[in-house]
């Protein structure tokens, strides 16, 4: 039997007055989606218990069967994703390039929104200082390479450094929320500043108008902690198509193959068919089960662009759409399982512990409620699962229908 997982990252939210007192989800047009949940099994999910921090990576690990208690920080799972595998002992922070007024006015989380390239080119070249080297090493820290805005600084050993996530500042002052903590943190935030101050790349930037990929700025650290074999995944061979580090991340500490997609960018402008080929690429060469990620829902609703959101649902309706043609092709059996990993509603531009909605469609268990895939209509099924259920339902053998 073939699997398919698709999640829509913060697909769904609360009724917003710009689509008409309803969800996103109700307000896109989505006839692929609608179709296959009025013959799946729909409900809603409460992935997470209340009290944990809502997020991608808090999701994703509980419903892989993680220990939510335990879990290593998100520099450790961006950073695997990343191929920048760090050590479970040694502390890790997320690693933003971002954008500083000459004021000292924080004007993006995101370095201006810089390319993988050429924010990769930066770091690279900031490692290539010598005065900045020796800084690291002085202090024991060390900068992993990423891509775009995203790297990592890892220290060796354990040490408490309190740190402001830069888009929780974004048009304040920095002053008073520089990271507290960490001998020579400053001096290498300082001097890491006047290399990328000077950096061609970002005077090429200001020319074209551009913010400048000025300071670096690390948040959210702690140290890893290893995951545990996810027993549904075991006997299976698993694929992983996603664009966000840190869903790649957890895919490859779970064992999932990484498939590298050109063109994917983690927002509406993604090439979702070169993510929909690799994930089909990978059920006609010997994958059985395939988790696909699609960005896009929850950068619009952190954004606040509702319009955003509308056009990013109806990309993960034409995904379903190609997975399904796909999976017919197949000729065998198979279930695809359609989620939100967590609400992100417009209203608030952040994520939300409600519980979310999901349709299970199976090929060989097919039931006929006519409902569409939507919060309201989920709830109205009054058919609740937590999470690890939810893949139980999926991964139960073909003889026991999916739970359906
Ligand atoms: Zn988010």
């Amino acid at each position: 039997m073939k699997r398919v997982l698709l999640i829509g990252d913060g697909a769904s939210g609360w009724p917003l007055p710009e689509y008409a007192g309803r969800t996103a989800l109700q307000a896109a047009k989505k006839p692929y989606l609608d179709r296959l949940c009025s013959a799946g099994r729909l409900g809603l999910a409460q992935i997470l218990p209340p009290g944990v921090s809502v997020g991608t990576d808090t999701a994703l690990l509980a419903l892989l069967g993680q220990d939510i208690a335990h879990l290593p920080s998100r520099a450790h799972l961006e950073g695997a994703g990343m191929g920048n595998r760090i050590d479970v002992a040694d502390w890790a922070w997320r690693l933003n390039l971002v954008s500083i007024s000459a004021s000292g006015k924080m004007l993006s989380h995101s370095g201006g929104d810089i390319s993988p390239q050429a924010g990769r080119q930066l770091v690279e070249d900031l490692l290539l200082d010598t005065k900045l080297h020796a800084l690291l090493e002085k202090f024991n820290f060390r900068l992993a390479v990423g891509s775009g805005f995203r790297h990592q600084l890892v220290r060796k050993g354990k040490v408490e450094i309190t740190t402001i996530p830069p888009h929780d500042i974004l048009g304040k002052q920095v002053e008073k929320y520089w990271p507290v903590g960490g001998a020579g943190l400053r001096d290498i935030m300082t001097h890491a500043h006047l290399l990328l101050q000077r950096h061609p790349l970002n005077h090429q930037r200001l020319k074209e108008g551009k913010l400048p990929a000025n300071y670096i700025w690390p948040w959210g650290g702690g140290p890893g902690a290893p995951l545990k074999p996810f027993s549904l995944l075991s006997a299976h061979r698993g694929l992983c198509v996603a664009h966000v580090p840190v869903v790649k991340g957890i895919a490859s500490l779970l064992g999932l193959t990484v498939a590298n997609v050109p063109g994917s960018t983690g927002d509406i402008h993604t090439n979702w068919q070169a993510k929909v080929k690799a994930a089909l690429t990978g059920l006609c060469s010997g994958y059985d089960f395939i988790l696909v990620h699609l960005e896009a829902p929850d950068e619009c609703s952190h954004r606040g662009d509702w319009r955003g959101k509308i056009k990013a649902l109806e990309i993960l309706d034409a995904m379903a759409r190609a997975l399904h043609l796909g999976l017919e092709k197949t000729g065998g059996h198979y279930r695809l399982l359609v989620m939100s990993d967590h609400a992100t509603p417009l209203a608030t531009r952040t994520h939300a512990p409600d519980p979310i909605p999901f349709f299970l469609y199976d090929n060989h268990s097919e039931l006929a409620h006519g409902r569409a895939y939507h919060e309201i209509a989920a709830a109205a099924t009054n058919y609740q699962v937590g999470g690890q259920e939810l893949l139980k339902l999926l991964f139960s053998p073909p003889g026991e229908k999916g739970g359906l």
